[in-house]
Formats: C-alpha cells, structure tokens, sequence
C-alpha cells in the first residue's frame, strides 16, 4: 500500500504512527496511508514565514499571477492521472473528478487572469483617495498590502483538487505563504497535485506546504499576521474557530461550512417551458454529480402545493438519465459515495428525514457492494418540521416540500435553514423574482434565479465560479471566498494612510489606467 507524504520545509515526508487510511469506496480496498505524527508544524509555520513569505513578496502581482498560470497549466497536464485517482480514492465517476480538477485549473487560470493587470507595485490601492482636511492638502488613501504570516488551508474530502487549489490561488497571487491541508480520506489526488506544484519550481521554496494527515497542534502556532481558511463541517469549524490561541491572537479565520441549500419552483413556471426544464435538470443534476456530496448541493425543493406529484414524477423519471455503476465506466454518472464513513452518515441521515418525510424513491439500504446510495427522494407533507431545515444529509438525496406559491413563503421556509450557500429559484414572473431575491438575500451567499431568458447559457447554480463570491451566513459558515479580486482581502492588511496629498495619492493611489 501507498504511503503519502507531507510536503514541509522543504522536503517530503512520511509521518510514523498508524495515520489514516485511503480506501477505494467502490471496492473496498484500501490504497494508501498518510500520517503527520513527528511533523514539527512549528518549524512548518516559521519556514513560511521566514523563507516562502519573503520569497513571495519580493514578486509583483503580474509575476505571481504568471505562476498561477504556470500551476494551472502544470496540473493539467496529468488530468488523466487525477481523473483516475479521484475514481480509486473518491468514487468519482469521470464527469465528477473533471468538475473537481477542471475547477482547480480553472480557478487557478481565472485568477492569473485577474492578477496580470494588478502592476508591479507592492500593494493595491483599495478605493480612490479622500480629501480629509478643508482643502485638498490633507488626503488619505486605503492600501492594501500582503500580510507578513500564513495562509493555512483546511479542507473538506469533497473536493480535493479544486477546494485547495481555489484557496491556495488567492493566497499566493495576495502575496501569502500557504499550508495545505487535504481531508484526509481522499487525500490522493491532492497529494498528486502538491507533488506537481513543488516540482514545476515554479512555486518559491516555503511558500506551498503540504500536510497530509491529522493537523496536529499547526494552529497553535498562529499569530495575528496569520489566518486559517477552513471548509468543511459546521461541527468541525466550530472546533477552529473556538481554538483558544486563534482566539487569543486574533488570528484571522474563515468559515465554509455546510448548508441546506435549496431550490424553488415559483407558481407561474408553466411545465412546458424551458425554466422547468431547467429547474428539473439542475436538482437532479445536483443531486447526482459527486453523489450529492457537493457543498453547494440542493437538499430541500420547494414546490407549490399543487404541484407536487406532477414534480415528483418529473424529478423521478429524469433519474433514469443517471445510470449508477463503476465510477471508472464511461456510462456512469452516479458513484458510490467517498468512503464508509460518509455511508454510515447518510444512510443514517435518510433514516432521520424519513420520521418526517416519506421515501417517494431509493431508501437507505445499500443497492450494491461499495458504498453505492440510491439515488433518494422524500416527500414532506409539512414544511414546518425543523428537521428537514437543519440536517444535512450529505449524499444524492433531497426533499420536495410543498409550499403555497407566494415568493415571501419561499423565502421565509429556504431561511429556515439559517444561512446557506445558494439558493437557486426558477420564476416567470419579475415581481415573484424580485421579492424573493430581496428577502432571501441576508440569508445566502448566492442567488441563482432561472429563467428561460438565460436557460441555454446558464451554468448551473452548484457550480462555483472564480468571479462570484462563495460563502454564506450563519450556518454556512459566515465566510466568503474567491469573487475575483475580492477573494485577496482575506489575506491582505487594509490600512489607511493619511497625509500631504501629493505624497499619498502620488505614491499610493490609484494607478492612472492609461498608464
Ligand atoms: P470535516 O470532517 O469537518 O473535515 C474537514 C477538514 O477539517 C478535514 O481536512 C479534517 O481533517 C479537518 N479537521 C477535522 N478536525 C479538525 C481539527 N480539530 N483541527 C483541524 N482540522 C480538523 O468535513 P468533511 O467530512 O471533510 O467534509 C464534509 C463537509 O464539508 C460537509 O458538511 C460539507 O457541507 C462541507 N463542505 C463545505 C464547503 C463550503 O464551501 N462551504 C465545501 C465543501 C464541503 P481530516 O480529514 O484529517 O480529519
């Protein structure tokens, strides 16, 4: 069996001790080990900041941005092996380990894309200059510069390529030195990737580590200068964000946990048009790409209430274009889930919603060998159970919810979940639209309103894009990633600086953009 290392100052290394073990979920089998026990993550934290840290900043955001190019195309080039990798230590079917990889080299590109135009100075202006005195003479301007510590990754099985490529990319064209830290469980293909990133040179020495395994004691090294971007359960972030010397060094921490995103169909959406169309595809979509384990994923589907078998039956025999298999075979498009564990869970969590709901189809018994989970539908006759708006079951199953077609329903029952990633509506009506964005949006991060308008354009709302925020409140997390440049502020220092004008604003001010 494989055993993975750890990539940290400066050399690959295998932990002792038992670590944790890689299984294949279809087979069974176990593929590989990986462990962190003997890693010094104080002398991991002190390398990035004394070696990567500089190194990084002595670039400019073109040069770095030049190096997300490089990475992207570097990892690219082995999608083959990952896709593989992504099926033997994931489940993933083809469809499902290319959404993950194409999204790391597709984030990584976006954002070398975004950085070229940043220029060669050290810092980023933030916002135009203020006059601040009764006349012009005394002005101030916001700057925004890297911060002197490390960006440590946490992140969730789910994801393995795009989850850590997504943050790394933002960190490093910020000018921050990054740890990464894969789940551990599908950690394969993340350790592939990590091994392309250090041998394309094309990274400085101390700016990517890579931690294979348990975290160990890593955030008790933190500072202020610092800050901990993790993604994973919500019971999990609470853990980080409660660690006592985060808390006590204010060390900067983003949460992206997990949600009960939904959909809804709005009454006037006529079952012929191309929005239905669209909003049949997109939940069933959902619910079967990375076997419903996407954190974006639609757990509860809101329908009016007289609609709801006509639904049902739709939802139902769209399924059939989802045959469950070998995630290797080319046919297949639902997989088993990542690993046991994850199979204990949901078939739990089916058990769970069924008290409330009635299994309309699948069910928690297993339909193969592996950990296979048939594709599970539940039909709730009372929107109000709180169960359905607070468990996540984290695989292919949702939940149609009947509700009475008003837009402020729709949004008062999709807020029940208490904050989540997206939200996704298919209307007809602009003011059905209109009021639901205004009074979903303080409880989302993203709201995605289909249409026939932009049906044939439209990617669908799991899809995370590098320009767009992602994150959401309260549950969710209560952090945000990525948006374009907007995804660099977590890892600069905004700060203020005020002054004679021509010193401020022609040192620090915006760049003049025929320059
Ligand atoms: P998890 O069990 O919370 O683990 C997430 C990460 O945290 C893993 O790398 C894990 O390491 C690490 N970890 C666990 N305990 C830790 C501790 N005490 N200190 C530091 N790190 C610790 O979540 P998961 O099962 O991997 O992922 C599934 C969940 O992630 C779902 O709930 C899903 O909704 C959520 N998710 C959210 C997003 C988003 O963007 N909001 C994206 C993807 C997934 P080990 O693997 O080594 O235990």
């Amino acid at each position: 069996m494989q055993t993975l290392q750890s990539y940290v100052v400066g050399q690959w290394m295998a932990g002792s001790g038992q670590g944790s073990t890689l299984e294949n979920p279809t087979t069974g089998e176990h593929v590989a080990t990986c462990s962190t026990e003997g890693v010094d993550f104080g002398a991991v934290v002190r390398h990035a900041r004394e070696v990567g840290g500089p190194a990084l900043r002595a670039m400019t955001f073109a040069e770095r941005a030049a190096m997300l190019k490089g990475l992207s195309a570097a990892i690219h080039e082995i999608r083959e092996e990952l896709i593989d990798m992504g099926a033997v230590n994931g489940g993933n079917t083809r469809g499902d380990a290319k959404f993950d990889v194409d999204g790391a080299t597709g984030t990584l590109a976006a954002y070398a894309s975004f950085g070229k135009r940043l220029g060669d100075r050290p810092f980023l202006p933030d916002g135009d200059g203020l006059q601040l005195g009764r006349t012009a003479r005394f002005w101030g301007q916001h700057i925004r510069v890297p911060r002197r510590g490390v960006a440590v990754h946490i992140n969730a099985f789910n994801f393995p390529a795009w989850g850590m490529m997504e943050k790394a990319a933002c960190a490093l064209l910020a000018g921050v030195p990054v740890i990464e830290k894969p789940g551990a469980a599908t950690s394969l293909m993340a350790w592939r990737i990590a091994q392309v990133v250090v041998e394309s040179g094309l990274v400085p020495e101390g700016a990517f580590q890579f931690i294979c395994g348990s975290a160990g004691d890593l955030l008790d090294h933190l500072d202020g200068q610092d800050c901990v971007a993790f993604t994973g359960s919500a019971a999990t972030g609470r853990i980080i964000r409660g660690n006592p010397n985060l808390t006590a060094n204010n060390v900067r921490v983003n949460i992206e946990a997990d949600s009960i995103n939904a959909a809804v169909l709005a009454p006037d959406v006529d079952a012929s048009s191309e929005t239905y169309g669209l909003f049949v595809g997109n939940v069933v979509l959902d619910m079967c790409q990375k076997a419903g384990q996407k954190c974006t994923a639609v757990r509860r589907v809101f329908v009016p209430e007289d609609r709801m078998d006509e639904v049902q039956a739709d939802l139902i025999a769209e399924l059939a274009r989802y045959p469950m298999g070998e995630p290797q075979e080319k046919t297949t498009r639902l997989g088993p889930v990542a690993h046991s564990a994850q199979l204990a869970d949901v078939q739990a969590g089916i058990g769970r919603l069924s008290e409330v709901a009635e299994v309309v189809h699948g069910g928690a018994e297993s339909p193969r060998e592996g950990c296979f989970v048939s594709p599970t539908i539940l039909r709730a006759s009372d929107a109000d159970e709180d169960v359905l708006h607070e468990l996540e079951v984290f695989g292919p199953v949702f939940t149609l919810i009947p509700y009475d077609g008003t837009a402020e329903r729709a949004a008062e029952l999709v807020n029940r979940g208490g904050g989540g990633l997206v939200v996704s509506a298919y209307f007809a009506e602009d003011a059905w639209g209109e009021r639901f964005v205004v009074d979903a949006a303080p409880y989302h991060g993203r709201i995605w309103m289909g249409s026939e308008r932009m049906a044939e354009q439209a990617l669908p709302p799991g899809m995370v894009l590098p320009a767009l925020v992602h994150g959401g409140p309260g549950r969710a997390g209560g952090g945000e990633e990525l948006g374009a440049l907007r995804g660099l502020e977590f890892y600069t220092q905004r700060t203020a600086i005020q002054g004679f004008k021509s010193f401020v604003a022609g040192h620090f001010g915006p760049l003049d953009p025929a320059e």
